[in-house]
C-alpha cells in the first residue's frame, strides 16, 4: 500500500465514526433504535445541516444541485481534474434502521477527514456525496438523486410527484434547498472519474461467512410482472371440481411452475411472489379473479433475460382452466462493477488483511446509476443478521471502520490515477 494512504488509514477513527452514526440516529429518532428520516422532511433538513456543520470544521468547499444532492469536496493538488466520488444516502425508510445510507456518506466523511489529518495529498479532488431520495418511501421513485443527476430521468419529470398528504416534491425540495443558503449550484453530469459506495450489506452473507469487507461485484437483475387469473366464481359446496374454472387454483399451478422454473442449485435466483389479492375472496366460493406479483431477481445478464422471458409462456400453459394475463411492470438489467474499481477495493482489503468476500448487490443503490457514467463500486460491511429496512438493523463499529479504512485506501488509488 502506498505509504500516504497507510497513514490515512491509519486516521480513521472508529470511536468518531461511531459517534457520528449516533448522532445523526438521533435526528427522526424512533422507538427501539429506528430511524423515521423521509426525503426532504424536516428530519432530512437537520441531518444536511448537521453534515455541513461538520463540513465546515474542515474546510470543506460544499456545493448542492437542482435535485438537493450535496457534494463535499476535499480539494486535489489538480483543480482541473475530474473529482472521484464517494457517498450514499441520508433518507431512510419510514421504519429504518441506523445504518442504511447514512452509513455511506459518514464513512466517506471518515476517510475525508483521515485524508486531512494525515496530510494526504491527492491529484484528484474527492468528494463526499449525499444523494437525495434513495429509498422512496415519501416520494417515487426511489434513487431519484442519482437517476436526476447522472441524466436517466430530467427533473421535471419528478416534480410534482406528490407525497401522501399532497406535498409535491417541487415544494419540499424548494424548502430543503433554501435550508442549505451556503452550498454553490452545480449543474447535473458533472463529470466524476469514478464512485465508490460504502452500505451496509442488508443480507446475511458476510456474517455467515465471517468475513468482514464484501467486495461488491455488481447489482443484480430484476423483473417485475403482474399476473392475473380469470376464472368464474361458483358455490363451493355445489359445483363439481371438474366444472370448475377456480382463479386460484389456476393462480397456484403457475406459481408452482415458476418455483420450479427459479430452481437454482447455487442459490443465486431469487424468486417472490408476495403479494396477491383474490377475488371474491370468500371461504365457500370459488375464486373468479386472482391478481399476484412476481419478482425475479439474477446477477447474470443471459440468465435474468431468460427467466423474463419464460414467465409470460409458461404461466399460460400451467393454467389448466383459466384465462391468463401477464403483465412486465419493472425491469432493470444487471450492472456490472469497473473491475479496477474492483480490483482497488480488493487490494486495499488485503492489505489491510481483513477477510474479505466478493459478492453481487441483492439490493439497489445510487451506484447502480453511477455506474452508468463512471468507473463504479461497493463496498459491504456485515449488519446483524442481514436485517435492514427495520428497526432491528444493527453493526459493530469495528466493522463499520473496517470498511472506512478500505474505504479511504481505495479512494486514494483512485484520486491519483
Ligand atoms: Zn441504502
Amino acid at each position: 500500500m502506498r505509504e500516504d494512504s497507510c497513514d490515512a488509514v491509519n486516521r480513521v477513527d472508529q470511536q468518531r465514526l461511531w459517534q457520528r452514526h449516533m448522532e445523526m440516529a438521533r435526528i427522526g429518532a424512533i422507538p427501539n433504535n429506528g430511524v423515521n428520516r423521509a426525503a426532504l422532511s424536516r428530519e432530512d433538513i437537520a441531518a444536511r445541516r448537521l453534515l455541513l456543520a461538520w463540513a465546515r470544521q474542515r474546510n470543506f468547499t460544499v456545493c448542492v444541485d437542482g435535485i438537493g444532492n450535496l457534494f463535499l469536496r476535499r480539494a486535489g493538488s489538480d483543480p482541473n481534474a475530474a473529482p472521484v466520488m464517494t457517498g450514499s444516502h441520508m433518507d431512510s425508510q419510514p421504519r429504518g434502521g441506523r445504518f442504511d445510507g447514512i452509513y455511506g456518506v459518514l464513512a466517506g466523511f471518515e476517510a475525508l477527514e483521515a485524508m486531512d489529518e494525515a496530510g494526504v495529498r491527492t491529484r484528484r479532488p474527492i468528494e463526499v456525496v449525499a444523494w437525495t431520495n434513495e429509498e422512496g418511501g415519501r416520494f417515487q421513485p426511489c434513487t431519484m438523486g442519482s437517476m436526476v443527476f447522472t441524466g436517466a430521468r430530467p427533473l421535471a419529470d419528478v416534480l410534482d410527484v406528490t407525497d401522501n398528504d399532497g406535498i409535491t416534491l417541487r415544494d419540499a425540495l424548494a424548502e430543503t434547498l433554501a435550508a442549505t443558503p451556503e452550498a454553490t449550484k452545480r449543474e447535473f453530469k458533472m463529470p466524476a472519474a469514478g464512485y465508490i459506495e460504502a452500505h451496509i450489506e442488508q443480507g446475511p452473507l458476510l456474517e455467515n461467512a465471517g468475513k468482514t469487507i464484501g467486495v461488491v461485484t455488481g447489482i443484480q437483475g430484476l423483473r417485475w410482472f403482474n399476473i392475473e387469473v380469470f376464472g368464474k366464481t361458483d358455490h363451493a359446496g355445489t359445483t363439481p371440481l371438474a366444472l370448475r374454472k377456480d382463479a386460484l387454483r389456476d393462480a397456484i399451478a403457475i406459481i408452482d411452475a415458476l418455483r420450479d422454473l427459479a430452481h437454482d442449485p447455487a442459490d443465486a435466483t431469487r424468486f417472490t411472489v408476495g403479494r396477491m389479492l383474490v377475488t371474491p375472496n370468500s371461504p365457500n366460493s370459488v375464486a373468479s379473479h386472482v391478481l399476484f406479483s412476481v419478482d425475479l431477481r439474477h446477477p447474470d445478464p443471459k440468465r435474468i433475460r431468460g427467466l423474463g422471458e419464460a414467465v409470460g409462456p409458461l404461466a399460460r400453459k400451467a393454467a389448466k382452466f383459466c384465462d391468463v394475463k401477464v403483465t412486465p411492470s419493472l425491469h432493470d438489467d444487471p450492472c456490472a462493477f469497473d473491475a479496477n474499481v474492483i480490483a482497488a477495493i480488493e487490494d486495499a482489503a488485503k492489505n489491510l488483511a481483513l477477510p474479505h468476500l466478493r459478492l453481487p448487490s441483492g439490493a439497489s443503490h445510487d451506484a447502480m446509476y453511477m455506474a452508468r457514467v463512471c468507473p463504479t463500486g461497493m463496498i459491504f460491511v456485515p449488519c446483524e443478521k442481514g436485517i435492514s429496512h427495520n428497526e432491528a438493523e444493527n453493526a459493530k463499529p469495528a466493522d463499520l471502520a473496517a470498511g472506512a479504512r478500505v474505504l479511504t485506501a481505495a479512494l486514494i488509488e483512485l484520486a491519483n490515477r
